[in-house]
């Protein structure tokens, strides 16, 4: 592994991904600041300082137009002339080495236009309506942005509601974000000349805002930057140390061998054997990672300081080299991830897995297609622009907007609904420090990004805002589930909504609530209602719980009311059915058929019985659930085959006051046994607690609803 590669102080460690351009010369910022120095020599060509930044634009938009570019350069250079930087250099060469990052990385031509001015407004004499009238809006837009985050970090005071401000400043366009992120990496990198004080200062803040912001936008290469220049300055004998780790393995790697080489050496030939067209490289890990691995294992080997990077063209290659790999070589299948199936909320696309080596040292493997190899480096500044012709249609549900990733989004709701600016900035913090997020599904196919740790509260909030007081349950990958519910990476959520305008969040759920969202709508839901020591509850009506089984026909697009009236029924003559195919009870969301004799049959919405009821062009008519009445369920116990098993589940439902109408025990295979009973509950709101006793039956180990009744 190369020193190089693994020093943070090397700026060129933002060219990591130039190993799919290696042709092109790696850029000295050192001669850029010299070039600079010297200026724009002549008019009639390119100054060299920023011939360097187009040349890395064109690698990757080979169609750009560097004039922008060169105008951007010229009133930089001259408004900034004979300001110095801290270090004795010229001012410009700053601009410069912050536009250079975000080329490198892949900006578009807009946001390095504005990366260029970006400290013009604040530190010269050129004004904004200059900049917008020589530049577009677009650009104006963006330097007024950056313009104000700058202030936001320097300023202490007032800082929560200076957050405000720049949230709503930047809320309609990460690309102001992209360019902060760059200026505070280059600001980092020379930080060497700032008081002890002052490093320290400004790594915290870094360490704060900067890098949470650089991992919620995916900018991975920024981030891990920024993470070893902090180290470095925060914990300097724990950096030192982490750094000779590094050089000692490289010395044992040039001296026995390179455990990485090898293992990526195997990987080559497996996929040559396979016929698969794959680039394979070791990727070193930085000094925060082999801190962070060393503390997890201890005693660190070769394969554990870095990892192997496996480049192919198609989302399909990916699978493919990773059955190769799981055939040819040893795979270690608990560190198999897809996050190409399930995409990490910040667009990060993989598949991870690891593979043993006979002397036992695990090596990680990463495998991605180049594009997403691209995303997983540059993040939303691989995106570019948004705005451009044919950029990518919206329909991606959480990814549709790139200058606005769903958590920016959300940020800005909260904003407006926070009435008080601690609690906002206080939340916001606490948002930031999530380590990561999780992505669950709704039934229809949609993805939502929560933190880790989220729950069926958060999850109801996040989708439906305030009306997410009126959720009743959840079903968690199909299963009724309680709203306290913790969700993990990959669960499908189905949220059951009450149809009644009184409903209210009940307090215990601010225990549950994980998300600023949640807590915010529900604390000023709490604050505004206050409770009435009488009930416990709230001053108005309390909240109708789903109460029962016999649901109530009405007509469709019912006005809400609440269910403690007592409810004829609506259209009279009309009686409910519920249907035997899927036993619906509630919260269960419902749809009705109006079948001979004027009666309805009542189906969970989900049922195959409700579609091919559709299909037939059946009349579908709106129901709910009224407040009483008894239900009837079917639930499928599967357990592990034991004697008395059958006599303890009857016990167990017995015992909950719960008739059993028919049962059937299937005969057991490999010492599993599904028991299916159809029950008759004396009040369906009773069905959670149900469950939860006969999972507590030793030997079973699920109970969930079945689409069919017990055979009679
Ligand atoms: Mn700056």
């Amino acid at each position: 592994m190369s020193a190089e590669a693994t020093n943070p102080l090397t700026p060129a460690t933002v060219t990591t991904a130039s190993h799919r351009r290696k042709n092109r010369p790696r850029i000295d910022l050192r001669r850029l600041g010299r070039a600079a120095v010297l200026g724009p020599a002549a008019r009639d060509r390119l100054p060299d300082a920023i011939g360097h930044v187009v040349e890395a634009h064109r690698a990757h938009h080979p169609d750009a137009d560097p004039d922008i570019l060169r105008r951007a350069y010229l009133l930089a250079e001259s408004s900034h002339r004979g300001q110095m930087r801290k270090s004795g250099e010229p001012y410009i060469t700053h601009p410069l080495a912050v536009t250079l990052i975000l080329a490198e990385l892949g900006a578009e031509t807009t946001t390095l236009t504005a990366s260029l001015l970006h400290d013009t407004v604040e530190d010269t004499e050129v004004t904004l309506e200059q900049v917008g009238a020589e530049f577009g809006e677009e650009v104006r837009y963006l330097v007024d942005g950056v313009t104000k985050l700058e202030k936001v970090d320097y300023g202490a005071a007032a800082e929560p509601e200076t957050f405000r401000k720049m949230l709503v400043a930047t809320g309609n366009d990460v690309r102001v974000m992209s360019i902060k992120l760059a200026d505070r990496l280059h600001n980092m990198r020379t930080l060497s000349v700032m008081r002890r004080e002052k490093q320290e200062r400004i790594a915290k803040v870094t360490r704060d805002v900067l890098i949470p912001l650089a991992e919620r936008l995916g900018v991975q290469v920024l981030k891990t930057e920024l993470e070893d220049l902090v180290f470095a300055i925060l914990h300097p004998e724990e950096y030192e140390r982490t750094r000779e780790l590094i050089a000692g393995n490289a010395d044992r790697a040039a001296r026995d061998g390179d455990t990485l080489s090898e293992t990526a050496d195997e990987v080559r030939g497996v996929l040559r054997e396979a016929g698969i067209q794959a680039e394979v490289v070791i990727r070193p890990r930085h000094h925060v990672s082999v801190h962070r691995v060393a503390r997890k294992r201890g005693q660190l080997r070769g394969a554990d300081f870095g990892r192997i990077l496996v480049l192919v063209g198609e989302d399909a290659d990916c699978y493919a080299v990773l059955g190769e790999l799981h055939t040819c070589l040893t795979p270690v299948v608990s560190e198999f991830k897809d996050f190409i199936a399930v995409p990490k909320f910040n667009l990060y696309q993989s598949l991870h897995t690891a593979v043993a080596r006979p002397d036992g040292q695990v090596a990680e493997v990463l495998i991605r297609t180049h594009q997403m190899h691209r995303v997983a480096e540059a993040g939303v500044v691989a995106l570019g622009n948004p705005y451009a012709p044919g950029a990518d249609d919206p329909s991606d549900g959480e990814r549709a907007d790139p200058t606005r990733p769903g958590w920016l989004s959300r940020l800005l709701d909260w904003q407006e609904s926070a009435q008080d600016t601690d609690m906002f900035w206080s939340t916001l913090r606490e948002d930031l420090a999530q380590d990561r997020e999780i992505t669950v599904f709704r039934p229809d196919g949609g993805a939502l990004g929560l933190p880790e740790g989220a729950s069926c509260v958060d999850a109801a909030y996040a989708l439906y805002g305030e009306d997410a007081h009126a959720c009743i349950g959840a079903r968690v990958n199909g299963r009724l589930a309680t709203l306290s519910t913790v969700l993990k990476d990959g669960d499908t959520v189905q949220l059951l909504m009450g149809q009644d305008v009184a409903s209210e969040p009940s307090r215990e759920w601010l225990e549950h609530a994980h998300t600023p969202g949640a807590r915010i709508a529900i604390q000023r839901w709490l604050a505004t209602h206050p409770s009435d020591p009488g009930t416990g509850t709230a001053a108005e009506d309390p909240a109708p719980r789903p109460g029962g089984g016999g649901a109530r026909h009405v007509p469709d697009a019912p006005a809400p009311r609440p269910a403690s009236e007592s409810v004829v029924v609506d259209r009279p003559g009309t009686g409910a059915r519920l249907a035997r195919c899927c036993t619906p009870v509630p919260p269960d969301e419902i749809t009705g058929f109006l079948v001979r004799g004027g009666v309805v049959t009542v189906h969970r919405v989900e049922c195959a019985g409700a579609a091919r009821m559709r299909s037939a062009e059946r009349a579908e008519v709106g129901v709910r659930w009224g407040d009483t009445g008894e239900c009837r369920v079917t639930l499928v116990a599967e357990s592990f085959q034991r004697p008395h098993l059958l006599a303890d589940l009857t016990e167990a439902i017995a015992l909950e006051g719960v008739a059993i109408v028919s049962a059937t025990v299937e005969p057991p295979t490999q010492q599993r046994v599904r028991h299916t009973y159809t029950l008759q509950l004396p009040d369906a709101a009773h069905l959670p607690a149900l469950m939860r006793a006969m999972r507590d039956v030793a030997g079973v180990y699920d109970v969930g609803r079945a689409q069919h009744p017990a055979a009679q």
